[in-house]
């Protein structure tokens, strides 16, 4: 019996090696894309845990899969707080960051962006029944909820006198938010009319777009990276121009049973 069990051993021991040796996989890179799944339509855990990639959806997740395809590589999605995906890019452990992320002036001291690929702006949202914030002005004195190291989260410090709540996830913004803790969340666009046609009878949207300015994503690279930055912008340029990404973004926004 144990020599039997030995000989199995030596058996599995010689064909992982021989798996090893032999198969064309050994030469796949890996590519590893830094995202914040709490974000819908861009990246969130699918219902079900079938998503486009593993357990993980969204137009960003998409195209990463597209972008992996460019490379010949195996893609591997690492999800974390927003505000530390520029530090995990610049600490090797992500090679790229599609999060929704606005290519800022700031950020650009960073890192290097692709070409943008969504238009965007901040919405703010409230319960249903809240009568008095109709422009950002009235965010002043009232709670705000956010996500941390976003761009609603440097309007609400910079341009309120509001008591800003910033959280790692968006949805524990929306979640203060539905809990009566806060007044207001500010957050993107797409992502605020996600969580609202989730809710439609507890929460709204308000728009101000004086107080806004336009937006625009791009997928972020380390400096220097060109060769990858390259096949980045061809492959989102690709998107664009076959349709694809409008499509994406229609299945994902209007929940129309996505293409995963
Ligand atoms: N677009 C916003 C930003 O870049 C929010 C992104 C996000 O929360 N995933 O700050």
């Amino acid at each position: 019996m144990r020599k039997l069990l030995f000989v199995l051993l030596l058996m599995l021991a010689f064909g992982v090696v021989v798996g090893c040796s032999s198969g064309e996989d050994e030469e796949r890179p890996i590519i590893v894309m830094g995202t914040s799944a709490d974000f819908p339509p861009f990246e969130f855990i699918a219902d079900g845990g079938e998503g486009r990639h593993g357990q993980y959806s969204g137009l960003d997740v998409a195209i990463a899969v597209r972008i992996a395809e460019a490379l010949g590589a195996d893609l591997i999605i690492h999800d974390a707080a927003f505000e530390g995906l520029i530090m995990d890019l610049q600490g090797g452990s992500i090679d790229f960051i599609a999060a929704a992320m606005t290519i800022r002036p700031d950020r650009m001291e960073s890192v290097n962006f692709s070409i943008p690929y969504f238009a965007a702006v901040q919405y703010m949202v409230v319960a249903m029944d809240n009568e008095s914030i109709t422009t950002a002005a009235d965010l002043d004195g009232r709670y705000v909820a956010v996500q941390g190291g976003t761009t609603g989260y440097f309007f609400a410090m910079d341009e309120t006198d509001a008591d800003v709540l910033p959280f790692i996830r968006a949805s524990e913004a929306f979640a203060a938010l539905l809990g009566g803790r806060v007044d207001a969340v500010v957050i993107d666009s797409a992502v605020a009319q996600r969580f609202v046609n989730a809710n439609p009878n507890d929460l709204r949207i308000i728009r101000d777009n004086y107080a806004f300015g336009d937006e625009n994503y791009g997928i972020a690279v380390r400096f220097g990276e060109y060769d990858l930055l390259d096949t980045i912008n061809e492959v989102i340029a690709a998107m664009q121009a076959s349709g694809e990404l409008a499509e994406l973004y229609y299945y994902y926004t209007e929940g129309a049973g996505a293409p995963e």
